[in-house]
């Protein structure tokens, strides 16, 4: 299983479109792009970098915490075309609302993750998104889409502590479980076995909350408009993904229960 990484690195290169859906009809036409859209920006919102799990686990379809924005808004003569349609979490959504592409007092300009790199515009500062030095856009970016709305921090927040600590977790505890069976058999301490049998259970919690991370939703798309089979998300996203082994449960064949 591929999980997200406790703390996302802004893009080293920009977003990719590998996808070419038909041309959306009507005004509300680009809905149909938005299996395409899930999988080319990876779940994940391109701007705030918060991931479709850290609003909803396994599974954030029907909550509406994801949008598609057009980058250039309709009302300013963006159009439905494809490219001009981003994935995109609410939050960021609701928070630029009407902000330019330009802003028309001092010429400063939103940053597309599409068209500029991320990581020479953004550096990740704890659990905050800030604006290089010198790079008015990225600042101007920060503040249209409100990427550190408290909300959006203790999210990423959440995320960087529950996978550091339940990775450390799934990886000590198993053979600290096996160790203390062990000495459990050759000691008859029979307390020895409870307190495996405790440490067990907190292995099987931490996997399940692990699980909750997965890099590709249970509820991902096999198909898109562009009827690619078997969709991938972007080389940037799945190079930063941790894969894990679920640890031998002693009551079962792995999977937990
Ligand atoms: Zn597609
Ligand atoms: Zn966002």
């Amino acid at each position: 299983m591929k999980i997200l990484p406790p703390v996302l690195v802004p893009w080293r290169t920009v977003i990719d479109r590998r996808h070419d859906p038909p041309e959306a009809q009507g005004r509300y036409g680009y809905r149909t792009y938005r299996a395409c859209l899930r999988w080319e920006f990876g779940f994940t919102c391109p701007f705030c970098l918060c991931h479709e799990a850290d609003f909803v686990p396994r599974g954030a379809e029907g909550f509406g915490v994801t949008q598609i924005e057009h980058f250039v808004p309709v009302s300013h003569k963006g159009t439905n075309l494809y490219p001009n349609c981003f994935y995109i979490c609410r939050f960021c959504n609701r928070a630029r609302s009407a902000a330019a592409n330009v802003d028309p007092e001092d010429g400063r300009r939103l940053l597309s993750p599409t068209s500029s790199v991320w990581a020479e515009h953004f550096v990740v500062a704890g659990d905050e998104i800030e604006a290089r030095e010198g790079s008015d856009d990225a600042a101007y970016t920060r503040d249209a889409y409100d990427l550190n709305d408290h909300r959006k921090a203790a999210r990423r927040r959440y995320r960087r502590e529950a996978i550091d600590e339940c990775l450390a977790m799934v990886r000590e505890s198993g053979s600290i479980c096996r160790r203390l069976l062990e000495d459990a058999v050759a000691t008859h301490k029979p307390e020895l076995v409870d307190a495996a049998k405790a440490i067990e259970a907190g292995l099987r919690r931490a996997w399940r909350d692990l699980e909750v991370f997965e890099v590709v939703p249970p509820d991902a798309p096999s198909r898109c408009a562009c009827d690619v089979e078997a969709p991938s998300i972007p080389r940037l996203l799945e190079e930063q993904s941790i894969e894990i082994r679920a640890p031998a449960f002693e009551g079962g064949d792995g999977a937990p229960a």
